[in-house]
């Protein structure tokens, strides 16, 4: 990797050569040596001599070692990798923090901008998770927040206020798939002075380029698409020069840190991601289009799929998807949509997604609503109930005829819509 780099790397390339350094993956006397780098465990860090160690924490920069709470070269080798996937950070001197969690990094990312007295606007769709901590945590610090529908920019706008300091967006929302205009939202935000943070977990940079669509502060959870194999956790936020400084103060003062064993393997599936999520797209779509010719079926929540709610915006600002989104059923009530999920042979039943294996969990929006309800004014009302799934790397036709028989027992699940 010592050799200099060709000018224009596309993004899946970039996965595969993003933070290998010479002097990471290799001794002083060959660098470069081997293709990933070592798992670096390690508290201490040694000095040669008091003067070091006097002159050593004064440093406060990326890559330098200091301590075990500011990573080795394993987590700066996936901090790296990331922020070089960010159009727009890796070029401004901008960087990536790392967290022991989704969850973590959305608290830092939140925590790095808001003070008693202000105000948040967050999305109605966003991350169950991220609701509670703004409803159960972040207002014992004196810290408001407000919904509102994403799919509307004006109400947006109406929302904003003079201790309005932050937006808290995701794209494709939790659970029903709303795509939001990022780049009309940023736009309105940057107005009023707004710091707009983007929980782009679902697209991963692969497909949303974040910082370049508006968003100041890049929110991954890694445990999903990168980490990829269902064994790890851990979050990132990803900011250019204004935000990450911030975020950089804000990990070493709270003590975030991850571990150099989790970073190794989060480091050997985000090799991976951009095979997996191309696989996982188009298997997703083709069971997507699939649920769509299905009389069982009232509304296919798939941005990648034409016709689906967001299909526009997706194709507008995306440049991928990836195996999650939702279906909701025609009717019924929840023990026929469990009937269907507990006949299911090939989809485990559990949290999370991103992984190699299908994954499906109950659909019922309607108790994380503020700014709109669920059903939406434009649905039947009956139609409230669905599966969320995340389609993983099986052949599609075993998980269609899996999905067939899970349809089968809803339907004999008896009460009619
Ligand atoms: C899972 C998830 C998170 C949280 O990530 P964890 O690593 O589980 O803490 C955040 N946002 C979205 C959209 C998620 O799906």
């Amino acid at each position: 990797m010592a050799k200099e780099r060709p000018g224009q790397i596309a993004p899946a390339t970039r996965v595969i050569i993003g933070g290998r350094r010479p002097e990471w993956t290799g001794t002083a006397d060959q660098p470069g040596a081997v293709v990933s780098p070592p798992v670096w465990r390690a508290s201490t860090h040694l000095y040669a001599d008091t003067a070091a160690l006097k002159s050593g924490p004064a440093k406060n920069e990326d890559g330098r070692f200091y301590y075990g709470r500011r990573g080795a070269p394993t987590q700066w080798a996936l901090a790296e990798a990331l922020t070089e996937l960010e159009p727009g950070a890796a070029e401004q001197g901008g960087g990536t923090m790392l967290y022991p969690s989704g969850v973590a990094a959305i608290a830092a990312a939140l925590l790095a901008v808001l003070r008693p007295g202000d105000v948040l606007l967050m999305t109605d769709n966003a991350y169950e998770p991220s609701r509670v901590l703004a409803r159960a945590w972040l207002a014992e610090f004196g810290i408001e927040t407000r919904w509102f529908d994403p799919a509307d920019p004006a109400a947006f706008a109406t929302a904003i206020c003079p201790h309005t300091k932050a937006v808290l967006l995701e794209s494709p929302g939790s659970l029903t798939m709303e795509v939001q205009d990022v780049p009309t939202l940023a736009a309105i935000a940057h107005n009023h002075g707004l710091c707009v943070i983007l929980d782009n977990t679902w697209a991963s940079p692969l497909g949303f380029a974040a910082l370049a669509h508006g968003a100041d502060i890049s929110v991954m959870s890694l445990t999903k698409h990168v980490g990829g194999h269902s064994d790890l956790m851990m979050g990132s936020a990803t900011a250019g020069p204004a935000w990450y400084p911030k975020l950089r103060r804000g990990a070493q003062l709270l003590g975030q840190v991850v571990s150099p064993d989790d970073a190794s393997l989060a480091l050997r599936g985000l090799r991976s991601m951009a095979v997996r999520l191309a696989r996982e797209t188009e298997s997703a779509l083709r069971i997507a289009e699939w649920f769509a010719g299905r009389p069982e079926v009232a509304r296919v929540l798939c941005p990648m799929l034409p016709g689906s709610p967001g299909h526009d915006l997706w194709r507008r600002d995306f440049t991928g998807g990836c195996g999650l989104f939702s279906v909701v059923l025609n009717g019924r009530d929840a023990a026929a949509r469990n009937a269907l999920i507990d006949a299911l042979a090939l989809f485990g039943i559990g949290y999370s997604w991103g992984g190699f294996e299908s994954l499906v969990t109950p659909l019922d929006p309607a108790g994380s609503r503020s700014a709109t309800s669920w059903p939406l004014p434009q649905m039947d009302a009956a139609d409230r109930f669905g599966i969320r799934l995340s389609i993983g790397l099986e052949d599609p036709a075993d998980l269609i005829a899996d999905l067939a028989r899970g349809l089968a027992a809803w339907s004999a699940a008896g009460n009619d819509a």
